[in-house]
């Protein structure tokens, strides 16, 4: 190789590294991140090239492990869009009639599912019975029931399924979790998560019940039940939830627009919680232990992540959420990493098995008791 295409590499390699890398403070000095990777890569195709779709492409131009080599699409005028900005070959290309053909494609190992909610578990277990790990977009089903059938059918398939649960490698979210697991915090006795934004569009599938399967609590209040599970560190055992509706006509039956939850603890800890289509501005964690306190703001948005605890300012690196995902769920599935938050269908199951209980708790105004780990 030439030094000149050697140095080539090299740059392309500083490139790569500087959206996982912090954008203030740092001497971009030789790193491991700037070496040429050289080991295995995982060829993606994404399904569903919406908003989060696209972003999750761009963000994968950085990534090393995981390279986006397929789509598949319900519009043939985005896969020729793709495929000239992607460089995706014809016969990566499917839609979603024919794409149970996937299963002889050998350049193909994965594919990030990124269609409306009501959608994942058909397409998932088609996938499955393709042959191809599954990475799906949360919510990763629209009920406990669902949610098993798509394990199931990975797990007879023998092949992983992953979750977009991008918040589980954030570096400043991981450090919170680090300090609570040693104890910086003291007993944990209280979280709270405020989840929401105010939802435009009343036509879009967000607020129709049989493709997002439910309404603000399925899109964005599952931050705040996952985020409640990382921060506090357990499952919860019982849930009790209130619903507000202001617009009837905008938030049909079965879409809720607002939604306030309480989860109870097996170490004593509460959680009080807020989902809602109606509000902007909430996008914070608090967590509060017997010894100290953290609170993330914004904590769950793209960020940057920013937060505070009474030791001081987090200040880990800021990085583009989906090039680390897909870097680290690239390991997990090529080298069977372990991430310290797991990711995985069963890790899905828990939140649908609490939104599920979220709901029953709304209909029936009892508390309902859960038991996770079961
Ligand atoms: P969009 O509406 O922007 O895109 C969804 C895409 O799904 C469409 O563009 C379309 O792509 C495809 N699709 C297939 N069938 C349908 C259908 N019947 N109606 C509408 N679209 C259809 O949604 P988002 O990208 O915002 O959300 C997709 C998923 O990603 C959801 O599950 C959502 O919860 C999740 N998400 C996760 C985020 C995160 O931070 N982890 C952030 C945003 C969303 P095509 O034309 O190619 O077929």
């Amino acid at each position: 190789m030439s030094s000149r295409r050697h140095f080539l590499q090299k740059i392309t390699g500083s490139v790569i590294a500087i959206s996982v890398l912090p954008k203030t403070g740092m001497t971009m000095e030789p790193h491991l991140q700037d070496l040429p990777y050289e080991g295995p890569v995982l060829r993606v195709a994404i399904m569903g090239l919406g908003g989060y779709g696209n972003r999750v492409a761009e963000a994968m131009k950085a990534c090393k492990k995981a390279k986006l080599v397929g789509v598949i699409s319900g519009t043939p005028s985005k896969i020729l869009d793709w495929r000239a900005k992607y460089t995706i070959p014809v016969k990566n290309c499917y839609n979603y009639e024919n794409f149970d053909e996937i299963k002889d494609n050998k350049d193909i190992d994965a594919v990030y599912v990124i269609t409306p909610n009501a959608l994942h578990h058909d397409q998932v277990i088609r996938l499955a019975k393709a042959g191809k790990h599954v990475i799906c977009e949360k919510p990763m089903a629209i009920n406990a029931i669902e949610a098993r059938e798509m394990i199931d059918a990975c797990e007879k398939a023998r092949v992983k399924l992953l979750v977009g649960y991008r918040m589980h490698f954030e570096p400043n979210t991981l450090e919170v979790i680090r300090m609570r697991k040693a104890g910086d915090f003291g007993k944990i006795r209280f979280f709270q998560g405020l989840c929401g934004f105010k939802i435009g569009d009343p036509t879009q599938w967000r607020l129709n019940k049989a493709l997002s399967g439910g309404g603000s609590m399925m899109d964005i209040g599952i931050y705040a039940i996952n985020g409640a599970r990382y921060m506090v560190g357990e499952d919860p055992v019982w849930i009790t939830a209130q619903e507000t509706k202001t617009n009837t006509e905008k938030f049909k039956e079965g879409v809720d627009e607002t939604i306030q939850f309480q989860m109870g603890f097996p170490g004593g800890a509460v959680a009080s919680c807020l989902s809602t289509y109606s509000l902007n501005n909430l996008d914070r964690f608090f967590l509060d232990g017997e010894d100290g306190f953290a609170e993330m703001l914004p904590s769950t948005g793209y960020g940057p992540i920013k937060g505070h605890t009474h030791k001081g300012e987090l200040n880990k690196p800021i990085v583009t959420h989906q090039t680390l995902q897909m870097e680290e769920m690239a390991a997990i599935i090529l080298e069977n990493k372990q991430p310290i938050v797991p990711v995985d269908g069963k890790e899905a199951l828990k939140d649908l098995t609490i939104i599920d209980a979220i709901y029953l708790a709304v209909t029936s105004g009892k508390r309902v008791e859960l038991n996770l780990n079961s």
